[in-house]
């Protein structure tokens, strides 16, 4: 069953480490212009598109004011899917908003925390405090979710191995059922990486995933992605359809479908979208070869590994063969799988593969 990804292309303030397709902007005529493109864009979804998972992302989807939430986001009751995920700031949520989210069906909320420490979330540049995360989830356990995950962020420049801990800690005191934590990137373009900060050097980051590992496996967590660990049952149904190569279609600018063996991805516009909807900025029909291959270094980024089509096991025979004896990778008939050594370093693991 596919899923649909909504692109809300509006934050409050841009973060220093966001390359994220999304403006700054509070005119409501503007954002009245998008969620009335985006309404079109969704009532032209091909008729047998039926997601089972839908996700809304972006930018910053609670960033819009109440009225126009409660204006919009009925749009999107229609699906009634079985997951039903919005990506939350802390700095943008109050009772209201959550309240209207629940009525509309949401049932997974993924707060964007990504740390605890005020001096992190400043070298971050993000909008909110600790302390607005704290009532984030509060209000949002208040408000009847049962399936929340917070966003976490390791390899923060000044962040010590002691941040870390704290961060996990007060995380793990909430008792949520997920926890995405991902190692922070320097982007092109970005504030951050203008900024040259001193990086934390690379044993140290080893050191804080492992450490990450291990005491979310202590909590009871399952590490089942690579940044991605689930309380049993509480897995992202929406990625794990990215992950095991399944079908979606996304809306809104700059956002990308993968749809009846075709893959395409919106202009970043939002002028252009606003006025004419969504344009094709690319468009490929996939070859089965390269899908394969993708499949494969995507399949991969999951704990348990992947089934590995015959054909395509015995053309990458030679490869497969030298990452397992460098200990990288874990063979077992068909199904190859990351070692754990592999997962810090799987983006050159997988620049083997593809
Ligand atoms: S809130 Fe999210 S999308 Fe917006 S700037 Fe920050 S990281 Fe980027």
């Amino acid at each position: 069953m596919p899923g649909l990804y909504v692109h809300i292309p509006f934050c409050i303030r841009k973060c220093d480490y966001c390359a994220f397709y999304s403006e700054v902007s509070a005119d409501r005529n503007r954002q009245q212009r998008f969620f009335q493109s985006l309404e079109k864009e969704l009532g032209s979804l091909p008729a047998n598109f039926v997601p089972e998972t839908v996700f809304i992302g972006g930018g910053t989807p609670t960033a819009p004011d109440f009225q126009a939430l409660e204006k919009f986001f009925p749009m999107f009751v229609k699906f009634s899917p079985l997951e039903f995920s919005v990506e939350v700031n802390p700095g943008t949520v109050d009772v209201a908003k959550l309240s209207l989210l629940k009525r509309i069906g949401v049932n997974r909320l993924s707060i964007g925390v990504q740390s605890f420490e005020s001096r992190c979330l400043e070298t971050l540049g993000r909008i909110h405090s600790a302390e607005q995360a704290d009532e984030a989830f509060r209000r949002a356990r208040a408000a009847g979710f049962d399936n929340i995950s917070i966003d976490l962020m390791f390899g923060i420049p000044g962040q010590t191995m002691q941040a870390l801990d704290a961060d996990l800690d007060r995380a793990l005191a909430f008792g949520p059922e997920h926890i995405s934590i991902y190692n922070l990137m320097y982007e092109e373009g970005t504030p951050l990486l203008e900024r040259n900060p001193v990086r934390l050097d690379e044993e140290m980051e080893r050191e804080m995933y492992d450490h990450i590992r291990e005491r979310l496996k202590e909590a009871g967590f399952e590490h089942y992605e690579i940044s991605n660990f689930a309380k049993p049952g509480f897995e992202c149904r929406h990625n794990l359809l990215y992950w095991t190569g399944g079908e979606y279609i996304g809306c809104g600018p700059a956002a990308h479908s993968h749809w009846n063996g075709t893959r395409w991805a919106n202009a970043a516009d939002l002028d252009d979208y606003c006025v004419y909807g969504p344009r094709r900025e690319f468009e490929e029909t996939l070859d089965p070869v390269a899908k394969e291959r993708e499949t494969l270094v995507m399949g991969l980024r999951l704990i348990n590994g992947v089934d590995v089509d015959p054909t395509l096991f015995k053309k990458l025979q030679c490869t497969f063969q030298s990452l397992e004896n460098e200990g990288l990778l874990e063979i077992d008939g068909c199904r190859v799988r990351l070692s754990e050594d592999a997962l810090f370093v799987s983006d050159a693991v997988f620049a083997e593969l593809i």
